[in-house]
């Protein structure tokens, strides 16, 4: 157990769920949609699509707001179409109830993403009993997750930033801006692409 550390925050997308859910919705679903609407193949819609998704990029709010893409490509849809399609599509890594398991009675454990929370809360569902907050910081604060947003974190959670420690797989996001925050941060690269003090491989190698 870590002296000082009082909270253990997640990242959701990418540490405790697979992106397979995320790349079905915006990869096939808006793609084949779209496709339907304005005559195009599947690969020409992907294609389309995708380079609209990056005239925005995820630097910017929109990029995470199923409802904003909706509008922008005027689909016959709404997200709650389509969060019901896939919700049964949600697909838990192997290493997070028992790390979970390992964690809860040590520490308070709590959520923060960027995704909004109508997608957070189809994704949580089978876990969410072991955490006692989440944090949409789009949902919640109007904002990425900057330094300024796990601030917000620990202010509402009446914490110093030096008791939190984050843990997620966007090296910006979840690493760089917790610890600028002064916050602890580590990252979790599942693809095993950078070693370090910091950067664990699966969540079974959190030393904790
Ligand atoms: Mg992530």
């Amino acid at each position: 157990m870590r002296r000082n550390i009082e909270v253990v925050s997640f990242d959701v997308d990418g540490t405790l769920v697979s992106m397979d859910f995320n790349n079905m919705i915006w990869m096939e679903e808006l793609p084949a949609l779209i496709g339907r609407k304005k005559g195009m193949s599947l690969e020409e819609a992907r294609a389309y699509t995708i380079s609209e998704y990056e005239k925005v990029g995820e630097n910017d709010m929109r990029w995470y707001e199923m409802n904003h893409w909706i509008r922008h490509f005027d689909l016959d849809t709404t997200f709650e179409v389509i969060l019901s399609k896939y919700a049964s599509k949600v697909e838990i890594f192997p290493d997070v109830i028992p790390t979970l398991e390992r964690l809860k009675s040590k520490y308070i454990l709590i959520l923060t993403t960027a995704m909004p929370r109508e997608f957070l809360n189809v994704k949580i569902r089978e876990f969410k009993g072991f955490f006692k907050f989440d944090f949409s910081v789009i949902s919640d604060f109007k904002l990425l997750k900057t330094p300024e947003s796990y601030l917000k974190i620990c202010n509402i959670l009446n914490i110093l930033p030096s008791r939190l420690i984050h843990i997620g797989d966007h090296w910006g996001f979840d690493y760089i801006a917790p610890k600028e925050a002064g916050a602890n941060a580590i990252f979790l690269d599942r693809e095993k692409k950078r070693a370090g003090d910091s950067v664990i491989h699966n969540l079974e190698e959190l030393e904790l």
